[in-house]
């Protein structure tokens, strides 16, 4: 089903592709037409074009975006949860649709996207997948399928419970080249994922089944969080020591979230690293052995809200935290290839921070009040099972409208990941001068 996401004339190009668009979907096109039609609209003073896809059991999406500022854009919902039945059913073109999208809902999205696609060309911008999906064996079966449809996005997010499907997670990554963002956030790839490839896109939130020091300096690319269950003290000093040694240059930020991070053998984090310039505070300046009572607490204190500073053989430096109370990481290190670190990077980080805050303060505000009106139209379609058929269906696509707003509003979400980021850089900015007054930790050239 297709509707006006925003407000424009309907002129008469437009009409054209409304009409094909409405073609596809109920599924009267043939390959040819589909050509046809290609040649009509290419004739057409096109716009660009840009394509949203989401893949989900409940209600799949595809958004196009006609126009330098998306000045049309139409959406596609389809749901498994309608009430129509009746499998002779014939009815308006809308109930037509939801009587196809009831049976085959994911598999015909994606067919019709991919007729779509072919008489509109355009850049996939970003690709969701619900793992939900895989609930369907038939979907697992048609993956690769799917896969061929998609071929290139700019960005791929995954989202799904943890364990459940991890390995169709490395299935999946595998098989596409991904140019700006990969997020799966917690939803885990197991051992197959191909970590070398993966770091081939400047930015990606992963979770991990497992992991050892070497998989994470495989994966980690310009700017990385990931996720992991597990990862002891000593897996970070081994991390530590890789980096000390490597000669990596394009890493900016790795931000390890671990589930159920270490911090009785916090002595043993800086294990075998010196310090240069004396490393004095805390307490014992992190030397591994420390009898001294609440010298544990005061090293956690200091490694969350401070850091320590790092230097490598060839000059690079790394400002690395450690924190076991906080969402926003368990293991960071902010890396800089060039000098004057800690000045230009955190002064920019401030600013940033600063122009954005009130901005994302409203589209929280608005997102709130988003979940309620789709809460409030849910309770109204379940508390009228035996209602008009039509009903239900407007109800129905309103609540699929509604999602696929909510939806967007994950931005916001990952705009908050990458502000809580910007937030910790500025902490680390305020705490410059405590931090170099501490010394600076390195290897040893023997
Ligand atoms: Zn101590």
């Amino acid at each position: 089903m297709f509707s006006f996401c925003s407000k424009s004339p309907v002129d008469e190009e437009v009409a054209l592709v409304v009409d094909a668009i409405d073609k596809l979907i109920v599924g009267t096109i043939t390959p040819k037409t589909c050509e046809t039609m290609s040649r009509e609209i290419s004739c057409l003073p096109m716009f660009d074009v840009s394509y949203e896809v989401v893949l989900d059991k409940n209600v799949s999406q595809l958004v196009l975006n006609l126009g330098p500022k998306d000045t049309y854009k139409w959406l596609v919902v389809s749901t498994l949860n309608h009430p129509v039945q009746n499998k002779g059913f014939k009815g308006t073109p809308t109930e037509r649709i939801f009587h196809v999208m009831r049976i085959h809902v994911v598999s015909r999205v994606v067919d019709a996207f991919k007729h779509l696609r072919v008489m509109i060309p355009g850049t996939i911008t970003t690709f969701t997948l619900q793992a939900n999906i895989f609930d369907l064996d038939e979907n697992i079966k048609k993956l690769p399928e799917y896969l061929s449809v998609i071929r290139q996005c700019n960005t791929i997010r995954i989202n799904g419970d943890e364990g459940k499907h991890s390995s169709l997670c490395s299935v999946i990554l595998n098989k596409l080249r991904i140019p700006v963002e990969i997020s799966t956030r917690e939803f885990p790839a197991d051992k197959n994922l191909n970590l070398v490839q993966v770091s081939q896109t400047p930015k990606i939130e992963i979770g991990l089944d497992y992991a050892t020091p070497e998989d994470i300096m495989s994966v980690a690319t310009k700017n990385t969080v990931i996720w992991l269950k597990e990862f002891g003290i000593q897996s970070i000093n081994q991390l530590l020591h890789l980096w000390l040694n490597s000669s990596e240059n394009h890493m900016s930020s790795l931000n390890l979230k671990i589930k159920n991070p270490e911090k009785e053998k916090i002595d043993d984090i800086f294990k075998d690293i010196n310090s240069v310039q004396g490393v004095t505070k805390p307490c014992c300046g992190y030397k591994s052995e420390c009898d001294k009572v609440g010298c544990k607490n005061v090293k956690l204190g200091r490694l969350q809200t401070v850091g320590v500073h790092f230097r490598r053989r060839d000059t690079a430096e790394a400002v690395v935290f450690y924190a076991i109370y906080l969402n926003e990481f368990t293991f960071l290190m902010l890396i800089n290839h060039s000098p004057f670190f800690d000045f230009s990077r955190f002064e920019t980080a401030k600013q940033e921070f600063k122009m954005t805050i009130p901005a994302y303060k409203k589209m929280s505000k608005e997102y709130m009040e988003l979940l309620r009106k789709l809460h409030k139209e849910e309770m109204k379609l379940a508390a009228n099972p035996a209602g008009k058929k039509s009903d239900r269906i407007q109800q129905t696509l309103e609540i699929g409208k509604f999602k696929c707003r909510c939806y967007q509003w994950e931005y916001y979400q990952f705009a908050e990941a990458s502000i809580n980021l910007k937030h910790i850089e500025r902490i680390a900015y305020c705490r410059v001068n405590d931090r170099l007054s501490d010394g600076v930790m390195s290897l040893d050239d023997s």
